[in-house]
C-alpha cells in the first residue's frame, strides 16, 4: 500500500507560533504560575506536555489568580485584556495574527457604520473573540439565510471565521448583495486552512481511503473530514492511532493521510509508522 500526504498537513504557522511562544514563557526563569486560557491547541498530547512543564490550562480569567495567562492563538474576548491587567496577571498574548487581522476589519467596518456579518460558528471561541471586537450592530452565522433576519440597512460588511470553508463565505455575500445596495467583504478566511482544505480534497480524489488526524474539538479538522468525505466516502478521522481499524484498508492501494491544524508532524509521521508497520503487505509511503 502507497501512502500520500498532503505537502502542508498538519500543524499551520499561527499555532506553531503559540507553542512557541509557550515554551519560550515556559523556559523563562521569572515566569510563574502560568495558565493558558483553554488548551494551547487541540492536540491532547501537546496539552498534556506542557501540563507536565507546569501549564495549568483554565476555562475563564476567573480561575487565574496570579501570574501569567498565556491567550492562545484562536484569540479571546477584547475585555479580557483589560481584566487581566486589573488582576495583575502578565498576558502572553498568541493570538494568531490571522485573527487578529479579522478583529480589526471587524471593529472597522462597525466603526464606519456597516452591519457586520461573521461567517463562522458563533460557539467557536474565535468568533466570541472576533465578536467583541465589534462596536455595533452584527450577527454570528454560517447560513445563508441569517441575510433576510438582518434590519434594513444601506451597508452590509462582511467577514469570515479563519477556517471556514471558501464556499461558505461566497453564499454569504451572494446572498447579501441580493439584498443590500452596499456590500463590503473582507476575505480573513486564512491561507493555511485554504492550503490545507484543497490539498485534502486533491489527495482524496487520488486515494481509495483517508485519514484525517486532529484533536475531537478541532473545527479545521472537522471540515477537512467533511471535505475528504464528500470526495472519498472511506474518509476517517482519528485523534490517535489506537483509533485505527485496520479493516478500513481492506482492498485499499493507495492511503491519504491528513491532519487538523494542531496536530504536529511528528504525529502525522508517527500514525504512517504504525499504520506501515502493522500491515502484513508490502507497503510504501512518501511522506
Ligand atoms: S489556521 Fe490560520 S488563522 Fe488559525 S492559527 Fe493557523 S494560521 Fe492562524
Amino acid at each position: 500500500m502507497k501512502i500520500i500526504v498532503p505537502q502542508n498537513a498538519g500543524v499551520c504557522w499561527g499555532v506553531e507560533r503559540a507553542i512557541d511562544m509557550a515554551y519560550k514563557t515556559v523556559e523563562t526563569p521569572t515566569q510563574h504560575h502560568i495558565v493558558s486560557l483553554g488548551p494551547l491547541v487541540h492536540n491532547p498530547e501537546v496539552v498534556e506536555d506542557f501540563k507536565q512543564k507546569g501549564v495549568e490550562v483554565v476555562n475563564n480569567l476567573e480561575e487565574a489568580k496570579e501570574g501569567t495567562v498565556i491567550f492562545r492563538s484562536h484569540g479571546v474576548p477584547v475585555q479580557y485584556y483589560n481584566d487581566a491587567k486589573s488582576k495583575n496577571l502578565k498576558v502572553v498574548d498568541a493570538t494568531c495574527p490571522f485573527v487578529k487581522r479579522s478583529q480589526n476589519y471587524a471593529r472597522r467596518l462597525s466603526r464606519q457604520g456597516y452591519f457586520v456579518v461573521i461567517v463562522g460558528d458563533e460557539k467557536h471561541p474565535e468568533m466570541k473573540s472576533v465578536r467583541s471586537f465589534v462596536e455595533g450592530p452584527h450577527i454570528v452565522s454560517m447560513d445563508p439565510k441569517i441575510v433576510d433576519q438582518i434590519p434594513s440597512t444601506q451597508k452590509v460588511g462582511i467577514v469570515a471565521q479563519t477556517t471556514v470553508p471558501l464556499t461558505m463565505l461566497e453564499a454569504m455575500v451572494s446572498k447579501a448583495q441580493k439584498r443590500f445596495p452596499e456590500v463590503k467583504v473582507h476575505d480573513t478566511i486564512c491561507d493555511a486552512t485554504k492550503v490545507r482544505q484543497e490539498e485534502a480534497a486533491e489527495t482524496a480524489k487520488q486515494v481509495d481511503c483517508m485519514i484525517i488526524i486532529g484533536g475531537r474539538e478541532s473545527s479545521n479538522t472537522k471540515k477537512l473530514t467533511k471535505i475528504c468525505k464528500e470526495i472519498q466516502p472511506k474518509s476517517f478521522e482519528i485523534e490517535h492511532e489506537r483509533e485505527i481499524d485496520f479493516s478500513w484498508f481492506q482492498g485499499v492501494q493507495v492511503l491519504g493521510i491528513t491532519a487538523g491544524a494542531s496536530t504536529p508532524v511528528p504525529v502525522i509521521q508517527r500514525v504512517c509508522d504504525y499504520i506501515l508497520s502493522n500491515l502484513s503487505f508490502k507497503a510504501s509511503s512518501s511522506f
